[in-house]
């Protein structure tokens, strides 16, 4: 709230608000960055008054938290934004703001995470949790008119298997059935989409991933568009009172993150973009999946709702099964054979080892997330793990 001095002039683009943290310095000195905020308690004054409103961290957040709330509302143009501890810790908060009895409709495909956790706390929780394709709207339909709906959750595109939603017709489905819609734009960035203004009521990031971009900080965030102030308010008193806050340190790390996120999307997005031309088609590889390539069965709607690039996610469908593709993943030089995604590093994951039980994942499937590395160097690398896995026959 009061270290910041400075706001960036109205319609300035999302590139130039992200280079200057949005800009703010310190009101006493001027110092910019501003300090970094790590205290977790407020000294009253002499009448006993809290001097800012402002008790305890968990409870009322801090400069630090706030100044990078406030950035994640500027560049998803939502009016307020909540950081947490993480990406789940943000998803979870949602499912656990509604009402016991409420009806949810999630996507067959979605972040593994989330999934585990519907199945194993949705019912607890009184949820009724639906679940339709991805990317099928006439089954999205079906379900949210079938029965009173109070939230609708998708991810596009969807993680590991990059399946594309269109979120405005979904946004106008949810709409018209009084239904809240969430979107995980984790895997978009603000750079390359933002669900609010295509009509979405919440938008959901794991800032570990892109926003950081820097595989040193786990954390979340929430922002929303303004129109659901009392699900808002459920959600600002889950922070408060479940407590997944963000550390000070963390938060100021993330804000650093976020100040190169422009910088960063704008390499990696026309390189995943030209590992994906090189592999699709490729003799040792069944199928492509980025929705950038033009023969990609989500590329139309992609087209329309994806801003300046489509991110750094592909996955590579190697022929000859588990077996082949598992040795592909072992045998990179250059990609870093682990989870997670949207760093500087390039990383390669079997996705279904990872997921394990009850994953659906297809078993040949290679989750690439590509990194500020030279493409043609990622593009040998892995051409010389299919080579040595081939070898190995
Ligand atoms: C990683 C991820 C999450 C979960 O975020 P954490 O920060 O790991 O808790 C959710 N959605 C997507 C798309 C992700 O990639």
């Amino acid at each position: 709230m009061t270290t910041n001095t400075r706001e960036l002039p109205d319609g300035v683009k999302s590139a130039t608000v992200l280079a200057q943290g949005n800009g703010r310095c310190s009101p006493q000195t001027g110092e910019y960055p501003p300090p970094i905020s790590v205290g977790v308690t407020y000294a009253r004054d002499s009448g006993y008054a809290l001097r800012d409103g402002k008790a305890y961290t968990r409870d009322q957040g801090s400069a630090g938290l706030e100044h990078v709330e406030r950035l994640l509302a500027l560049v998803e143009r939502g009016t307020d934004a909540l950081v947490l501890s993480s990406g789940l810790a943000a998803s979870t908060a949602v499912f656990q703001a509604l009402a016991p009895g409420s009806r949810v409709i999630v996507q067959e495909v979605q972040y593994f995470g989330l999934t585990k956790w519907l199945r194993e706390f949705g019912a607890d929780q009184g949820l009724r949790v639906v679940t339709v394709p991805n990317g099928n709207l006439d089954s999205m339909r079906a379900a949210v008119t079938a029965e009173p709906t109070a939230l609708v959750w998708i991810e596009t595109p969807a993680n590991p298997t990059w399946v594309v939603t269109d979120v405005a017709a979904v946004a106008e489905i949810a709409d018209g059935a009084g239904a809240v819609l969430a979107v995980d734009n984790t895997v978009p960035t603000p750079i390359h989409t933002n669900p609010l203004a295509l009509g979405a009521h919440l938008v959901m990031h794991s800032c570990t991933k892109y926003l950081n971009g820097h595989d040193d900080v786990m954390a979340g965030a929430l922002i929303t568009d303004g129109s659901k102030p009392e699900l808002w308010r459920r959600l600002m008193l889950q922070r408060q009172l479940a407590g997944q806050v963000l550390g000070g340190l963390d938060a100021y790390l993330l804000l650093r993150g976020m100040k190169t996120l422009s910088a960063r999307m704008r390499v990696i997005s026309p390189s995943a973009l030209a590992i994906a031309e090189h592999f699709d088609d490729h003799p040792d590889i069944e199928r492509v999946a980025y929705p950038g390539l033009a023969g990609d069965a989500g590329h139309k709607i992609a087209a329309a709702q994806m801003t300046g690039g489509y991110s750094g996610m592909l996955a590579l469908l190697v022929r000859g099964g588990l077996r082949v593709s598992l040795d592909v993943a072992r045998q990179t030089e250059l990609f870093i054979p682990a989870t997670s995604l949207g760093g500087t590093a390039s990383l390669i994951e079997h996705r279904y080892t990872f997921e394990g039980a009850g994953s659906r994942t297809p078993e040949n499937l290679l989750r690439l997330s590509i990194g500020l590395e030279d493409p043609g160097d990622l593009i040998a690398d892995i051409e010389g793990a299919i080579a040595r896995a081939r070898s190995r026959g």
